[in-house]
């Protein structure tokens, strides 16, 4: 297959490209299209060929469901059993936004897009490229992030182009994307509210618009042993090709432990490289070294993590070494997206 890749800028939507897209959709097509979140591998959520072909494109296991992507409030409706009370009020804080609530599936939703669970996963994005073509495709589009499943989650057009180039119909390259993590996802269907996969809204801000909300423990804890509740958690996911180790502790401490360890491969033709900050970057001995930004902007590490693992597999480094962070905040999805791209490798820097 021919794949069009087309340049939409959101601040001057082109209506006729956006047609045509949402024509792909509605005949059952796929197109991957920008998000705030991460880039999204669209299909008509309502036709079962479509999710089939989702899974196909992407290698992904058919029992991680896919989250249906809808523009307006009023379409929610038409594809959940009931919408609880908790529902009403975080949407109305954080939707559109990246947040996905799940909800009792209606017998509009196909099985092929729930990966065969009675519950959907659903989720209004405020990229407004995507809501355009969300109107366009018919209201209801299945997108799951736009890589070969077990990679990192594509936040530029190129590494979308990289993965799914000749398997899908079109691709709408809409530059980088804003938050660069996906999004926040609470199961609304148990008894408690719970998040299932931590994002760029935090357990704290459902808290402020819905009362107390549990939080999966498979997270974070690496060794509970437990399944997590997202299918699709439990997956290893957004590895590097190089073996990534994450080295926690004082700062200081953990540039002086990357620092030894990266003496040992001097003088061998192993590749090394360094996940490091603004603050530390100068200061490591060698190999590709790249920041994901200040230490104390968490935003902009959200933002650049994704692409800066995909950028060391360009650059075929063998052995990564990541410094840690916080996992308060936004810095509990960096974490737990970062242990899992370590495969849970993590080690502590002694102290000096
Ligand atoms: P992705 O769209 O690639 O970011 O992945 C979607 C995530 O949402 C996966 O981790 C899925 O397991 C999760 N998910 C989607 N639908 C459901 C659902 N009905 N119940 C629990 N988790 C879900
Ligand atoms: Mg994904």
């Amino acid at each position: 297959m021919k794949t069009k890749i087309v340049k939409i800028d959101e601040n001057n939507i082109d209506p006729e490209a956006i047609k045509e897209a949402g024509e792909v959709l509605k005949n059952g097509g796929l197109v991957a299209f920008p998000t705030e979140t991460v880039y999204g591998l669209g299909g008509d959520a309502l036709n079962e060929a479509s999710s089939a072909k989702i899974y196909a494109a992407k290698g992904r296991p058919s029992d991680n469901p896919l989250i249906v992507h809808i523009s307006k409030m009023e379409s929610l409706s038409g594809i959940v059993k009931e919408i609880p009370k908790a529902a009403y009020l975080i949407a109305e804080k954080y939707w559109p936004g990246p947040l996905t609530m799940i909800f009792h599936k209606s017998d509009a939703v196909p099985y092929a897009t729930t990966g065969g669970l009675e519950t959907v996963a659903v989720r209004m994005p405020s990229h407004k490229t995507a809501r355009a073509l969300i109107d366009a495709a018919g209201g209801y589009v299945a997108a799951p992030s736009a890589n070969r499943s077990g990679r990192p989650s594509p936040t530029v057009a190129r590494y979308v182009i990289e993965d799914l180039d000749g398997q899908v119909e079109m691709i709408i390259d809409g530059g980088e994307v804003s938050i660069g993590l996906e999004s926040t996802i609470i199961d609304l269907t148990g008894e408690h509210p719970m998040i299932l996969r931590p994002g760029y809204i935090t357990q704290a801000m459902l808290e402020e618009a819905a009362g107390e909300i549990e939080v999966d423990s498979t997270i974070i804890d690496s060794n509970s042993g437990q399944a997590p509740k997202a299918p699709g958690m439990k997956y290893r996911h957004y590895a590097p090709k190089g073996e990534l180790t994450i080295v926690e502790g004082e700062p200081e401490a953990v540039v002086d432990h990357i620092n030894k360890e990266l003496t040992k491969f001097l003088g061998t033709d192993i590749k090394t490289g360094v996940i490091a900050t603004d603050e530390t970057a100068a200061r490591y001995l060698g190999g590709v070294i790249k920041s994901v930004g200040r230490r104390e902007d968490e935003e902009a590490i959200a933002r650049h993590l994704f692409r800066i693992l995909r950028e060391f597999d360009d650059d075929e480094v063998q052995v990564i070494f990541a410094e840690s962070f916080p996992r308060e905040g936004i810095g509990q999805a960096i974490m737990n997206r970062l242990l899992k791209a370590a495969g849970h490798r993590i080690v502590q820097a002694k102290r000096a």
